[in-house]
């Protein structure tokens, strides 16, 4: 089975601003990265809206290319290369721009987040965009030899542009932190377009700059247990809100769920957890922290969302309890009929 995740836009009046000539409001989506990617627009010309959203377009692509995990370009290379024991030249300043990225975010995040554990990705059947329910789940002893080769981003050496690693099973995947990075250089675009007020939407992954007229965005957050809307928050200025979910992409193999995220102490795709929204300026942060904290689960997410210096989280689990630091507790606004039981924590 194959479920994607949406955040929806609240925007007050959208249906209203369709058709209008004088529209401050521009929307547009693509698809890429395997999910929907929209792009709203205020204040500017219709014009200039839509050549800005075709560069984007233009260069999710191009990202989307360069940084896949199992389809032919740079990062398969790298993986070739590095299964090989050998110096790899990457040519690719975003891929070295990610490595170096994942190395901190894993460090701070005690390895629960890592990509290079592309081969336990794999191995649970999620390097394909469609999961046949068929596929055989991985043995135990197979995990078993995996956990013990220990890959991390830690044996990664990086002099220049020369990449190599010290552990010949690293295999890197970026899934968990592609789509932030690429919605930080996405508004960085648009602003080198003379556009100052916008959202892009990369299936959950969305961030913000400016406002909408006057007033602030209003971003939806989907409800794991649902296809409504759990909540609503207010963003303004540069800022992402990230929600990783173990509803929106994940395989059932006999009427079991497995989760497209993976613990890699265990090898095991988490439990407990449907959903982690991190608030953070940067994308590329939120993305790698909302994936880290989904596998820190409830003992441990707080401690890791410190380390990483992450300030407004929200955290749902199976039982639909939402746990949330007080700073975040206060930017959340419920749009579901009856307020979920939430557990507010110590300050981040
Ligand atoms: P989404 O891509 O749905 O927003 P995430 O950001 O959480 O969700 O990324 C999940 C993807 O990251 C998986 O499909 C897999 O490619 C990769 N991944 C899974 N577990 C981990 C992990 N512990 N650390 C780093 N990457 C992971
Ligand atoms: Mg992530």
């Amino acid at each position: 089975m194959y479920f994607r995740l949406f955040i929806w836009i609240l925007v007050s009046g959208l249906g209203l601003t369709g058709c209008s000539q004088h529209n401050p409001l521009y929307e547009e989506g693509f698809y890429v990265f395997g999910t929907l990617v929209n792009v709203s627009i205020w204040g500017v010309p219709t014009e200039q809206a839509r050549q800005a959203v075709d560069t984007i377009a233009h260069d999710f692509q191009s990202m989307h290319h360069r940084w896949h995990a199992w389809e032919p370009g740079p990062l398969v290379d790298l993986n070739k290369a590095i299964a090989a024991g050998q110096v790899w030249t990457v040519e690719d300043n975003s891929l070295i721009f990610l490595i170096k990225q994942s190395q901190l975010f894993s460090q701070q995040s005690e390895g629960l987040f890592n990509p290079a554990v592309g081969q336990l990705i794999r191995l649970w059947g999620f390097h394909r965009n469609e999961f046949p329910d068929d596929t055989p789940l991985p043995q135990s002893t197979t995990l078993a030899t995996l956990i013990e080769q220990a890959p991390s981003m830690a044996d990664i050496q990086i002099k220049g542009n020369q990449v190599s690693s010290r552990n010949r099973a690293v295999q890197l995947d970026f899934g968990a932190i592609a789509k932030g990075y690429a919605i930080d250089l996405g508004i960085k675009k648009l602003q080198q377009q003379g556009i100052h007020n916008a959202i892009i939407n990369a299936g959950g992954n969305l961030k913000v700059m400016g406002k909408k007229g006057t007033e602030p965005w209003r971003i939806g957050i989907r409800d794991p247990s649902g296809q409504g809307v759990l909540a609503a928050v207010l963003v303004s200025g540069e800022e992402s809100v990230v929600t990783s979910g173990n509803y929106e992409r994940f395989r059932e193999h006999k009427g079991v769920h497995y989760s497209h995220i993976i613990d890699p102490r265990n090898g095991m795709p988490v439990r407990g957890i449907t959903s982690v929204t991190v608030i953070d300026p940067s994308g590329t942060r939120a993305d790698a922290a909302a994936t880290a904290l989904t596998v820190a689960g409830l003992s441990d997410w707080h401690r890791i969302a410190q380390q990483m210096g992450i300030k407004y989280v929200m955290v749902v689990d199976e039982s639909a309890t939402v746990y949330m630091n007080p700073a975040m507790a206060k930017r959340i606004q419920f749009q579901t009929q009856q307020p979920p039981k939430v557990v507010l924590t110590d300050p981040l």
